[in-house]
């Protein structure tokens, strides 16, 4: 059977392995003190000024401002599992819209993900297994990522409460850079 990236869930740790991360937050912390010294972002609106919302996954390789021509102060930035268009990021995109004003929105899955290494319900049956309580949400895991782009634009062309369901999707390929749009199947 195929577990989430090849390991095991990372569950069943003991308390103090839960905070064996503590020390890159100290770092991060230190990263932060610093950030301020030299900050110049004051001042920027909250509301997105190209009136945009990027939907990408949580994927570590991928650099959206880069990547995008972005600045601070140009976008929504949704980042999950998967990149996947869950009810939480139509939560975040209705807000998004309604209250902030932007009206485009971009999806990106990427090559290599993660969420291609496991199934829901495999997924789900060892959480319980191990711990003893079953979430009630979906792991949402896809197997290939344009297919779940389509279905993602799917979920925002169908949401009643958005003011602009104008969405184009995309694939990155982590080994190439190259930024694919996937097309309609
Ligand atoms: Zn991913």
């Amino acid at each position: 059977m195929r577990r989430y990236l090849g390991r095991s869930s990372g569950l069943g740790v003991s308390a103090s392995d839960k905070n064996v991360h503590m020390s890159t937050t100290d770092e991060m912390v230190s990263a932060a003190a610093e950030y301020a010294k030299e900050f110049g972002s004051a001042g920027l609106a909250a509301a997105p000024s190209r009136k945009v919302t990027v939907v990408a996954c949580m994927d570590a390789r991928l650099d959206l401002f880069p990547m995008l021509g972005l600045q601070l102060g140009d976008a929504h930035l949704l980042r999950n599992a998967g990149g996947t268009v869950t009810d939480d990021t139509l939560r975040s995109l209705v807000i998004s819209q309604r209250l902030l004003g932007t009206r485009e929105t971009i999806l990106i899955h990427h090559t290599s993900c993660g969420m291609a290494t496991f199934r829901d319900e495999e997924f789900l049956d060892t959480l319980e297994q191990e711990t003893g309580a079953r979430p009630g949400w979906s792991p949402a895991a896809f197997e290939d990522p344009a297919t779940d782009v389509r279905e993602s634009l799917r979920r925002i062309a169908d949401c009643p409460w958005l003011v602009s369901t104008a969405a184009r999707g995309f694939v990155f390929d982590v080994t190439t850079g190259v930024l694919e749009e996937v097309r309609s199947a």
